[in-house]
């Protein structure tokens, strides 16, 4: 995959496009665009999502023969999305990590016939490890508590988020061990099992749509063939990388979504916007630039090595925060049209906030960055 290949633009029509980039433009341009402003006022887009999965979007990153191990493929199919929807871009991410833990469960039986329906869209998921990430970051401590009983687990606590959930999905958790200091365990945690509560989050100022609720565990039973990793720091460290990396795909789609909304009134107000700054051939550039960085770590998207993370990090860093600026940006390009309600513009703005704080938030980032920096460097 090239950076040419990565047509989110539309100045972009005469570069070949893969099958299933074709394919989810197609779903994103006559399915959902019709669906946004429902989204984002809190319409969870099943169909939608369902569709997207059937096409292969969310498991282009899988191994064969659910995917071709392609992550670069992966990132640009959300990225193909995001531009349209941020809110669907990021249920794409989250049922994309999903799918991959449960590859990753290669002990257990998640790997196969539940895989397989995932990866179809029968079956759709999240992933509940904002808390764990922020844990391992040392900036949070774990939620969640398992106790080894018969034939598995039990396990106790709270979460206050996770998205791409109903009452017949389900999303990768990590627990501590209780009696083993130092340990955790990653499960499937199904939300229609007992033990098991969904709770409605607050509204949100965006993200809506994303089926996001709050989850209350009390003596939440993990039979053993649900276990992921045991312990899950090794997996973790293995999937690090991937799991932030893919993340780009949404950022680069709510970036592109902007330049474009700047492009769409430079006929009527070009003589006046050229006096602002980030214009759309600025942060087009920025973000081929970045989008070429991405696509050389998309190659190696198993290196678990510190420096490697901290390289994608950092990239995902650079795409959270030219989110904020093409979002302002296009603001200030589109003027008192960009700032009605319905606008593309206003939403987007919004999504890039999310882009922004969720795990790993631009400060998580900076903080992982100079933790992982200063114990890289020799005593
Ligand atoms: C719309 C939405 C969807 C999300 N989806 C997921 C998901 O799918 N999976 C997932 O693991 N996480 C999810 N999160 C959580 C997200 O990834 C971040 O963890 C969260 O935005 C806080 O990140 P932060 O690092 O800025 O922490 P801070 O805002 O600095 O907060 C520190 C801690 O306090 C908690 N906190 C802050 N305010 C509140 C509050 N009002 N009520 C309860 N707790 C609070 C935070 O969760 C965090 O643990 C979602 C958040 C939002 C807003």
């Amino acid at each position: 995959m090239t950076q040419a290949d990565l047509a989110v633009d539309a100045s972009s029509k005469a570069q070949p496009v893969h099958p299933l980039i074709a394919s989810v433009r197609d779903i994103a341009r006559n399915q959902l665009a019709g669906q946004v402003q429902a989204i984002d006022r809190g319409l969870y887009p099943a169909d939608v999502l369902r569709k997207l999965a059937a096409a292969g979007a969310m498991s282009a990153h899988l191994n064969a023969p659910h995917g071709h191990g392609d992550y670069a493929l992966a990132i640009q199919a959300m990225a193909e999305v995001a531009k349209v929807c941020g809110a669907t871009g990021f249920m794409m991410w989250c049922q994309a990590v999903c799918g991959l833990y449960m590859q990753e469960a290669s002990a257990s039986k998640l790997a196969g016939q539940p895989l397989s329906d995932h990866v179809a869209g029968k079956r759709l998921g999240g992933t509940a490890l904002s808390n764990p990430m922020k844990t391992y970051a040392q900036i949070e401590s774990f939620l969640l508590q398992a106790k080894p009983v018969d034939g598995g687990y039990r396990v106790n606590g709270a979460l206050p988020w996770v998205s791409n959930l109903k009452r017949d999905h389900y999303c990768g958790a990590i627990a501590t061990l209780e009696g083993s200091p130092g340990r955790e365990m990653m499960f499937l945690l199904r939300c229609d099992a007992p033990g098991m509560t969904l709770r409605q989050c607050p509204s949100f100022s965006g993200m809506e749509g994303t089926g996001t609720y709050a989850l209350h565990l009390s003596d939440y039973f993990v039979p053993q063939h649900e276990v992921i990793a045991d312990p899950a720091k090794p997996l973790i460290k293995r999937i690090r990388a991937a799991f932030v990396m893919l993340q780009c795909g949404i950022a680069a789609g709510v970036i592109q979504g902007a330049i474009d909304s700047m492009w769409a009134v430079e006929p009527q107000l070009g003589h006046v916007n050229q006096y602002l700054e980030d214009r759309p051939d600025t942060l087009q550039a920025e973000l081929d630039e970045l989008l070429a960085r991405v696509m050389k770590l998309a190659a190696t998207p198993c290196n678990d090595s510190d420096e490697f993370f901290i390289e994608v990090l950092d990239a995902r860093a650079h795409g959270a925060e030219l989110s904020l600026r093409a979002a302002q940006s296009a603001l200030l390009h589109q003027g008192a049209r960009g700032y009605l309600m319905d606008s593309e513009v206003q939403r987007r703005v919004r999504e890039s906030h999310f882009v922004a704080i969720v795990t790993p938030a631009i400060k998580h980032l900076r903080s992982e960055i100079a933790r992982l920096s200063q114990e890289e460097m020799p005593a």
